[in-house]
C-alpha cells in the first residue's frame, strides 16, 4: 500500500463497440461500425484526455483499464496509440497495471504482440462457459476451443496475468455442468477468475424468449459450490465475485472497492473524482461530435454527500474479503463506526459475518445475502 494514496489516479477507457450484441447484454455498445468511426472515436478519446489533463496533472496513474464493449475490435494499433497518448499526458507509476478486455473471437497473435509492446500487462477475457451449448444460448460468438486458443496465444505473446470471466445460473445449466466449467477454466491456468450470475434484463433478446433458468436456491448453491471448488484449486476469494492466485488481485477494481478516484474516458464512461460521480452520454456519435466541437458530454454529475459516501464505502467494502477496518473508517469519515458495528455483529452467530481486531467482514455465506445485510446495516 502506498503512503500518499491521494496522489494516485485510475483511468478507465470505454470502447463501446461489439461485433454482435450478446443475447443477455444491456451494456451500452454499438454494432455495425467501420474504421472511420473507430478513428474518429480515438480522436475524441484523445481530445477528452486533453480536457482532463490540466486539472489532474498532479496525479500519477497507477491503473489503466480499457473495457467495453469489446476493446479488441478497436484494433491493436488504435489501442497502442491510445495508451501512448495517455502516457504523454499523465505520469505512470513504474508498476502500473494496464488491463485490456479481449474477446476470444477477436484475439490473435498480432493483437497480443501489439498490446505487449504498448505496455499492457493484464488481459481480461470473457469466456463465460466451457459448454458450447451455453455459449450459443448466450449469443456469444466463440466456442470453448477458440477461448482455449486465445488464452494460449495471450500467454505466449502478451502476458500470463490473465483474468477469465465465467457465468452461472444459465439456461439448461446443472450443478455438475457449472462445476465442470469452473474446472475447465482453471485448467487454462488463469491468474484471476470472475464469476457472475446471469441477470435477465427485460430489454434483452434473452429475456424476451423467457428461458427456463435455474431457481434462486440452485443459483445460490452454484455460487457456494464455486467458492469451495476454487478455494480447493488454490484461488483466494477477495471479493464477492472475484478470485485470484496469490498476488494477482485486480488493482483497478480494488480502486473502485476502496472508493479511490478514477476518471472515465469515452461514451458511457463513469468517473469518481473529487467526491463527485460523473457519467458521459451513452451515444457514440453524440460523444464524438460533442467532444470535437467543445460541447459538454457529461450526462450526469452528482456530488456525493458524506452520508452517501459512507453508505457506498460500507457497501463496497463488505463485498471484499478484507472488509472494513474500523480505525480506517473513522479516520476517513471522522465519524464513529459503532452503530454499523453493532448491526454487523448480529450476523456473526449465523456465520454470515466475522468481527475481530477492529475488522468487520462478511463470509462467503454472508456474501450471498450481502444485499440484505447491507440494507440492514445502512437502514435502507
Ligand atoms: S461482448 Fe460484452 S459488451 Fe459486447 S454484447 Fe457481448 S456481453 Fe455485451
Amino acid at each position: 500500500m502506498r503512503n500518499n494514496i491521494d496522489r494516485y489516479l485510475g483511468i478507465y477507457v470505454h470502447i463501446p463497440f461489439c461485433k454482435r450484441k450478446c443475447d443477455y447484454c444491456d451494456f451500452y455498445s454499438v454494432c455495425g461500425f467501420d474504421d472511420s468511426l473507430l478513428d474518429r472515436y480515438l480522436k475524441a478519446l484523445i481530445k477528452q484526455l486533453d480536457d482532463y489533463v490540466v486539472g489532474n496533472s498532479r496525479y500519477t496513474v497507477d491503473t489503466l483499464y480499457i473495457g467495453g464493449g469489446t476493446p479488441s475490435v478497436f484494433g491493436g494499433k488504435r489501442l497502442a496509440q491510445l495508451i501512448k497518448e495517455i502516457g504523454k499526458r499523465f505520469d505512470f507509476t513504474p508498476d502500473i497495471e494496464i488491463t485490456v478486455e479481449v474477446n476470444p473471437e477477436s484475439a490473435d497473435k498480432k493483437l497480443f504482440r501489439q498490446l505487449k509492446r504498448a505496455g499492457v500487462n493484464r488481459i481480461s477475457m470473457g469466456v463465460q462457459s466451457s459448454s458450447d451449448e451455453q455459449l450459443l444460448s448466450l449469443g456469444r460468438l466463440h466456442d470453448f476451443k477458440t477461448a482455449e486458443s486465445a488464452v494460449l496465444l495471450c500467454r505466449e505473446y502478451c502476458t500470463d496475468n490473465i483474468s477469465l470471466d465465467l457465468m452461472y445460473g444459465l439456461e439448461g445449466q446443472t450443478m455438475d455442468g457449472w462445476i465442470r466449467s469452473v474446472e475447465d477454466i482453471v485448467s487454462l491456468e488463469p491468474a484471476h477468475i470472475s464469476c457472475y450470475a446471469l441477470t435477465l434484463e427485460e430489454s434483452t433478446p434473452m429475456a424476451q424468449r423467457r428461458p427456463v433458468l435455474p431457481d434462486d436456491d440452485t443459483v445460490a448453491d452454484m455460487y457456494l459450490a464455486a467458492v469451495d471448488r476454487l478455494g480447493e484449486l488454490g484461488f483466494e476469494q477477495y471479493e464477492i465475485s472475484n478470485f485470484c492466485r496469490r498476488g494477482y488481485r485486480s488493482a483497478h477494481n480494488s480502486r473502485y472497492w476502496d472508493l479511490r478516484p478514477y476518471i472515465g474516458i469515452g461514451a458511457a464512461a463513469h468517473s469518481f473524482f473529487g467526491d463527485k460521480r460523473y457519467s458521459t452520454i451513452r451515444d457514440v456519435d453524440g460523444y464524438i461530435s460533442g467532444i470535437l466541437s467543445g460541447e459538454s458530454v457529461i450526462d450526469e454529475a452528482d456530488e456525493i454527500a458524506v452520508k452517501n459516501r459512507i453508505g457506498e464505502y460500507i457497501m463496497l467494502r463488505l463485498r471484499t474479503i478484507d472488509g472494513i477496518d474500523e480505525s480506517d473508517f473513522e479516520r476517513r469519515f471522522r465519524t464513529p463506526f459503532d452503530s454499523y458495528a453493532e448491526k454487523l455483529k448480529k450476523y456473526v452467530p449465523t456465520a454470515h459475518a466475522e468481527c475481530g481486531g477492529g475488522i468487520y467482514r462478511l463470509t462467503p455465506k454472508g456474501f450471498f445475502i450481502s444485499n440484505t445485510i447491507i440494507c440492514d446495516v445502512l437502514d435502507i
